[in-house]
């Protein structure tokens, strides 16, 4: 170790490392939450009834740990998932009184189409150039299908979010990108990774049409019609725009003995979309950070700084409650000495992403050792903010650090009917937990907070 390290992490803060190290992967706390969330409480989509009770649980369990809680406001939209079907009525060599169903999902935020749905035309783009290149003539009142697909063998290989960050941009701009040249509604292929005929939904830029997302094989179907002749749909998405409701960023503080003033954030989302029950996004992220909490409780140990869970709310939907954050709390951004999300599923964890200075990380060094022996000790410098929630604080300069898991299968479910509690290997689970307990605590009590 350096001298700084060995400063940082004496011998008696390394043992107690290694104390909540094997408590965690022994402690079934976060299951039991994250069993809770999805399974007794359900799907918790911004302004439903089900993220309401989820606030409310989340304050009552953390309130049973000892924490100091508070719910802080937060705006949220609410909308509401209508009937969604579509088929094809008209494509070459269809068979005389037949058409061919279309299994999709309308995209979040998306409009409705009359309550007999809109038929029209199949325009199959390939990019948003391809689109360009029509112009309004040829997209003017035409239903617009973005074909990019997910890049599997890039997933395969262990690079899913770089697979997720390109086709994504046909689900967030694709619409809008559609309805700016005269669109009557846009279908993106879904995001993902996995051929069970799913449709994966998400949000998308407000674009004023009706918007959804067919399954990978239903787009493979509508490109392959479209290139022989003409295809026609028939579409009905009826979700409905309610008013915004009051929601809440559930906060609970186990205080520092210390420094209470300063801040270590451990997080994950509470909301997640309908279709699933939200469990690999993101109960588990919350469920983990929950434990953080407990682990310490349960051992009796005491942070030096205040670890403070945060169970963020409209992660999916807009993000207004790290927004809402960030207003209320950026004054003491700086005495925030690091924040850590969980918001890549519930599988082995491998590491964090660290968005820090290279003298920030490498001083943590000694905390990743004490991740070797489950095989979370990757330590990988991120330009990005390494969490949708704690970017703002991360831009604003706050020691960043996202627990990085397993992601090959994590797109197979990812915004899907699919994200349930069966997803998640307890085993894994009880891993995540220890490394962002270890984390946390090793943030909290290190003698000096981290540089920046
Ligand atoms: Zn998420």
């Amino acid at each position: 170790m350096t001298a700084a390290q060995k400063e940082n992490f004496p011998p008696q803060l390394l043992e107690e490392l290694a104390t909540i190290k094997t408590a965690a992967l022994s402690d079934d706390y976060a299951y039991r939450q994250v069993a809770h969330l999805t399974e007794n409480i359900g799907p918790r989509i911004s302004g439903s009834p089900q993220a309401k009770a989820a606030v409310e649980y989340v304050a009552d369990q953390l309130r049973e740990l000892g924490l100091e809680v508070k719910l802080e406001e937060v705006n949220v939209p609410h909308w509401v998932r209508g009937s969604e079907t579509a088929e094809l009525v008209e494509y070459p060599g269809q068979a005389r009184g037949t058409s061919q169903k279309i299994v999709l999902a309308a995209l979040g935020g998306s409009t409705s189409t009359a309550t007999e749905g809109l038929t029209a035309d199949v325009v199959v783009v390939n990019n948003f150039d391809e689109l360009k290149s029509l112009g309004r003539e040829k997209v003017s009142g035409k239903i617009v299908l973005f074909n990019e697909p997910f890049d599997k063998q890039m997933a395969a290989a262990g690079l899913s979010f770089v697979s997720y960050g390109e086709a994504v941009r046909y689900r967030s701009g694709g619409p809008k990108a559609a309805a700016e040249l005269g669109a009557s509604a846009a279908l993106v292929r879904s995001v993902g990774n996995a051929d069970y005929r799913l449709p994966h939904t998400g949000s998308s830029q407000p674009a004023g049409i009706p918007a959804g997302a067919v399954t990978a094989e239903d787009s493979d179907l509508i490109a392959d019609l479209a290139a022989q002749g003409k295809v026609r749909m028939h579409l009905t998405l009826t979700p409905q725009k309610l008013p915004d409701v009051v929601s809440y960023n559930v906060i609970g503080d186990l205080k520092g003995s210390e420094h209470p003033e300063e801040v270590v954030v451990v997080s994950g989302h509470l909301d997640s979309w309908d279709l699933g029950t939200g469990a690999i996004d993101d109960g588990a992220g919350v469920a983990v950070a929950m434990e953080a909490a407990e682990v310490l409780q349960k051992l009796h140990l005491h942070p030096k700084r205040t670890l403070r869970v945060v169970a963020w709310m409209d992660e999916e939907s807009g993000g207004s409650g790290s927004e809402a954050y960030t207003k209320k709390h950026s004054l003491e951004f700086p005495r925030h000495v690091a924040a850590i999300e969980s918001d890549s599923g519930a599988a082995h964890p491998l590491g964090f992403e660290t968005r820090m200075t290279t003298g920030a990380a490498e001083l943590l060094r000694p905390v990743f050792d004490v991740l070797q022996s489950f095989g979370a000790n990757a330590l990988q410098p991120s330009s990005y903010p390494p969490g949708a929630d704690i970017a703002s604080m991360s831009m604003a300069g706050v020691p960043a650090l996202g627990l990085m898991q397993d992601g090959r299968t994590y797109f197979n479910y990812h915004h899907t009917a699919a994200d349930t509690l069966d997803k998640i290997v307890p085993a894994e689970l009880r891993e995540n937990g220890a490394a962002m307990a270890v984390m946390g605590y090793a943030l909290a009590n290190m003698k000096n907070p981290l540089p920046r």
